[in-house]
């Protein structure tokens, strides 16, 4: 049972440059908030267009935000060596599962367990 940590840390760094670029052209920054740098157009849209979309882009950016904040923590585990070993039962979780789903934190038995 071995794990390649190198090909995971290369795959999930490219998911981060990914997520970080999408939340860029959303007008967020890493950290998940709008820096108001997002353009809506050269005409004065409506005030009610204007904030269903914003409450749009809002429910992207906290999605992207979710799988940024997994990738980091993934990152941060194989950093500390703790990449592909269940948070919950401290069990392989097992190569299949870690390349279906690189960020995974919990062996099939305890993510089924809830
Ligand atoms: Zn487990």
């Amino acid at each position: 049972m071995t794990i390649d940590v190198a090909a995971a840390e290369t795959t999930l760094k490219g998911e981060r440059a990914k997520l970080v670029r999408q939340l860029r052209e959303l007008g967020a920054d890493e950290s998940g908030d709008l820096t108001g740098e997002m353009e809506y157009g050269g005409t004065f849209a409506d005030a009610g267009a204007i904030t269903a979309e914003r409450t749009e882009v809002l429910g992207i950016v906290d999605g992207l935000k979710r799988m940024l904040d997994e990738v980091d923590a993934a990152l941060l585990r194989i950093e500390r060596g703790t990449y592909g070993i269940c948070d919950r039962c401290g069990e392989a979780i097992g190569d299949d599962r870690m390349e279906f789903r690189p960020t995974s934190v919990l062996c099939v038995t305890c993510k089924s367990a809830g």
